[in-house]
């Protein structure tokens, strides 16, 4: 049963809850993916059951299509924010961590959604959809719009991000999201993807880090279905 741990080991407080995420908040990802800038947030959702301990081997389903990486940084979310009144310094002391989560897509199931108009769950919140590190916890010396991330494969640089970068900082996309799903205690925030998406492979070696505050080596694995026996 996954939970969500500090950077020392320890588990933290907060149970694990759903994931907000955020579709399109870095332009390189927009372009590499032909998609329109969106006047607002794109929002979806992961349930608690999509995440696993980005520690443990990935495991990913392997008979749908492509299932691609996307790094993004996450903030746990550590008391209730919710309604459209929000302080910028109520929003920030409700980020209580800060940590790295894999958004994985299988994009050919997602492309083919997308083609009919359909919602995403199919290809984003299957379960192992959002593999977490363990957070940082946040202080005051961390500044969300200033966090470096990269994701190699196989020592190979896949994706580069810089906070900077995103369309929404971290502050307006959080209030954002408040505006609409409460945010409870153990609840998470992924803030987006920058360009370098492409499909993982089982045995892939994978490398993410948060620079200057943690890394995190993992592996691919295929998932292993459940055979029916005769
Ligand atoms: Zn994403």
């Amino acid at each position: 049963m996954y939970c969500h741990h500090w950077i020392d080991g320890q588990a933290t407080a907060t149970p694990a809850g759903k994931v907000v995420c955020v579709g399109r908040n870095y332009l390189d990802h927009i372009k590499e993916l032909g998609n329109d800038i969106p006047e607002q947030a794109l929002l979806f959702i992961k349930p608690a059951s999509a995440l696993c301990d980005m520690r443990q081997p990935l495991c990913i389903p392997t008979d749908r299509g492509e299932c691609h990486n996307e790094l993004e940084v996450a903030l746990l979310i550590g008391s209730e924010l919710s309604g459209c009144a929000l302080t910028d310094s109520q929003v920030s002391n409700a980020i209580v961590g800060v940590g790295l989560g894999l958004d994985l897509t299988l994009r050919d199931v997602q492309s083919s959604l997308k083609s009919k108009g359909q919602p995403w769950e199919r290809a984003k919140a299957f379960d192992n959809s959002c593999p977490l590190s363990p957070f940082m916890p946040m202080t005051e010396s961390i500044d969300l719009n200033d966090l470096h991330f990269l994701l190699t494969i196989n020592k190979q640089v896949r994706q580069q991000g810089h906070t900077a970068l995103m369309m929404r900082d971290a502050l307006s996309l959080v209030k954002e999201i408040a505006s609409i799903f409460t945010l409870l205690p153990g609840d998470v925030v992924l803030t987006g993807t920058p360009k370098g998406v492409g499909p993982l492979l089982p045995e892939d070696e994978v490398d993410a880090e948060l620079t200057g505050y943690l890394k995190v080596q993992t592996q691919v694995k295929a998932r292993v279905k459940a055979r029916v026996q005769p």
